[in-house]
């Protein structure tokens, strides 16, 4: 054994990794039995893979052997040994999957426990280093592996976790990797197969392949995936623990969804939604995307088409005999099936949040506040379930600013023959309701939503109607006011030349950057609103540009004056083109724009506003006088 290839080679962990290890080896775990489903888990993955590669490969090392595991004991010796019939390794593939990629996910596994909070146990996995938990319970460990691919050679890889490992030739023939860990003399209840057993049935159950342990005939675990296991059999605990493998998510969900149906489609489906929508910083899967699975192969660790884009907050496993098993996209695609299953989940999704918002209430505001912006964007984009997603929007409203509302709730508070919804556009909750595209709203006791999320602007684009009502801005100036306000005592209005002289001064002060100046039958508080000029225009577009940052010049507005406002009485008392009058009539104008949300630069109204102060206080100091 001269030949270099045949020696035992030395390499080194990497910083990062050797501080895990050192952390795993010296740290007590009440849950390290937890190890064995790591290392369960990627026996599974490794047989997975070789199931893939034999759909497509036919070059495969013992095509003939059985795809399963086997867990030996030996107690005296305190040994435990893994071994799968998987994909195996390749000398160069062990150092880079037990050596140099550990390195990022051990960096982020470092960072994400520093703060202590999670049990690391119980998340090591979700880092891509679950692999080292074996290190909580081993002296040493030696993987032995013969990859599937003819060509390679047996190798080892063994270490004891201090900073190196050894990577040498070995003799196995048959396919696959076998583990054989040395236990730590306080760890000898792992060499147990009564042990062994419970922990399998606890997180290991649903593996796909058999688990056989010792001489035992019969695999020990129950085998199908937990998508296929009737609910009746899957304990709530089972799904968030499914949860968090599949999602790498901390947190439990927020619900879950488990559908088998057999037609239009076969299919199981496991599905859930994340509690938050922040993912965790640490978490791995960052993209979006369904596991899809074709008779319990994993065929796409991401899919995008399996439910609309609107729906992509939604995590989990669709498994579906009707797939072929050489699946490239473009097949699955064209053939229909995708656009089948794809309906199928969808219909489940929106069904199951209709459910949980009729039944709980308090769960579905919490999923409104996480996800409804994603259901907004799927009214502007796919105008087709524009029908499907509207009973799912929730609002606020002038009248209920505290509470969310839903649109059949609104309608429902109607006073008879109203076939309107009256919205408001505009920045935050609590400057909206100060609008006076309000006043005339306010004074009648009319509800109407508050629209203050710029994604709102978005969905109003493919929102026009519900039901037999039509949406309608406030704010345009078409709104047919014909009610007198309740209980508004009449108010004298500015005589007809009095007030055209007004016009007047606000049309020569402000010029150009007014369209035209005017009465207003719809004010009651304010002094003035903005309006379009033109009837047809879009405000919504208007602010979709805005938030788009496109280069969009706001369409100059009309302002309109309210002849009965206290403010105007006293502005046309003033000396006629005083510096006072002319302040007042900017400060009338920028403080238009600023409820309106177009002000486009608010701090350069302080120097006014000051000596607007001045002003008012020289007055009262002369009265004192
Ligand atoms: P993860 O499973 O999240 O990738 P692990 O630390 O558990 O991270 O495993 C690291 C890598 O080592 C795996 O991605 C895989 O490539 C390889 N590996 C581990 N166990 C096996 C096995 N039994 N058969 C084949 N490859 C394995
Ligand atoms: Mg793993």
């Amino acid at each position: 054994m001269t030949d270099a290839s045949q020696a035992a080679q030395q390499f080194s962990f990497k910083a990062e990794t050797k501080q895990l290890l050192n952390i795993l080896i010296h740290s007590l775990y009440k849950d390290r039995e937890v190890f064995l489903r790591e290392l369960l888990s990627n026996a599974s993955d490794a047989l997975n893979r070789l199931r893939f590669e034999m759909v497509t490969n036919r070059k495969i090392l013992d095509p003939d052997s059985e795809l399963r595991i086997h867990i030996r004991v030996d107690k005296e010796a305190r040994m435990l040994i893994i071994q799968d019939t998987g994909i195996g390794m390749t000398r160069d593939e062990m150092i880079e999957n037990l050596g140099t990629i550990a390195q990022s996910g051990a960096r982020k596994f470092l960072d994400a426990t520093r703060d202590q909070k999670v049990d690391v146990a119980k998340v090591i996995g979700q880092f891509g280093v679950g692999f080292y938990s074996v290190f909580m319970v081993a002296e040493w460990v030696r993987v032995t592996s013969h990859s599937f691919d003819p060509e390679a050679e047996a190798v080892s890889w063994h270490a004891t976790g201090d900073d190196n490992y050894q990577i040498e030739r070995a003799e196995m023939n048959e396919r696959g990797t076998r583990i054989e860990i040395r236990l730590k003399e306080d760890a000898a209840e792992f060499a147990e197969e009564f042990r062994l057993k419970n922990i399998i049935h606890k997180h290991s159950d649903y593996i796909g392949f058999p688990i056989f342990m010792g001489e035992g005939k019969e695999a020990v675990n129950r085998q199908t995936s937990l998508w296929r296991t009737s609910r009746q059999e899957v304990t709530g605990e089972q799904y968030r623990e499914f949860y968090r493998q599949t999602t790498l998510d901390f947190e439990d969900p927020l619900m879950h969804i488990h559908m088998v149906t057999d037609a239009p489609v076969q299919l199981y489906a496991l599905l859930y939604i994340p509690a938050k929508l922040e993912r965790g910083v640490f978490s791995l899967r960052k993209d979006d995307g369904l596991k899809l699975y074709t008779r319990n192969i994993l065929i796409d660790e991401y899919n995008k088409d399996l439910l609309p884009d609107y729906l992509r907050f939604v995590q989990g496993v669709v498994d579906s005999e009707d797939l072929p098993l050489n699946v490239s996209r473009e097949t699955v695609q064209s053939s229909g099936l995708m656009t089948r299953l794809r309906k199928v989940l969808s219909n489940q999704v929106i069904k199951e949040l209709e459910n949980l918002a009729k039944n709980d209430t308090e769960k579905y505001q919490t999923f409104w506040r996480e996800f409804g912006v994603y259901l907004k964007q799927g009214i502007a984009s796919n105008p087709a379930d524009a029908e499907t997603i509207t009973p799912l929007l929730r609002f606020k409203t002038n009248l209920a600013p505290e509470t969310w509302s839903s649109l059949d709730q609104y309608v429902s508070r109607l006073p008879d023959g109203q076939k309107v919804i009256y919205y408001i556009v505009g920045e935050d909750s609590k400057s909206i309701l100060r609008s006076p595209h309000l006043d005339y709203f306010h004074s009648q006791g009319t509800e109407v939503l508050l629209l203050t999320d710029p994604m709102d602007s978005f969905m109003l684009m493919g929102l026009h109607k519900y039901q037999d009502y039509e949406l309608k801005n406030v704010a345009q100036a078409d709104v047919n006011v014909t009610r007198k306000p309740k209980d508004e005592p009449e108010v004298e209005k500015i005589a007809e030349a009095d007030f055209q002289s007004l016009v007047e001064l606000f049309k020569k002060t402000l010029d150009e950057r007014v369209v035209d100046v005017r009465a207003s039958n719809r004010l009651y508080q304010s002094v003035a609103r903005l309006t379009d000029a033109d009837a047809n225009a879009n405000p919504e577009l208007q602010r979709v540009y805005k938030y788009l940052g496109r280069e969009y010049e706001i369409p100059k507005k009309v302002l309109e004056l309210n002849p009965a406002h206290v403010i105007l009485k006293k502005l046309l008392k003033l000396e006629s083109g005083s510096d006072l009058q002319n302040i007042v009539i900017e400060q009338i104008y920028d403080s238009a724009l600023l409820v309106e949300g177009i002000h486009p630069d608010p701090s350069s109204m302080a120097p006014r506003v000051q000596q607007i102060i001045e002003a008012a206080l020289s007055r009262q100091n002369q009265k004192n006088e």
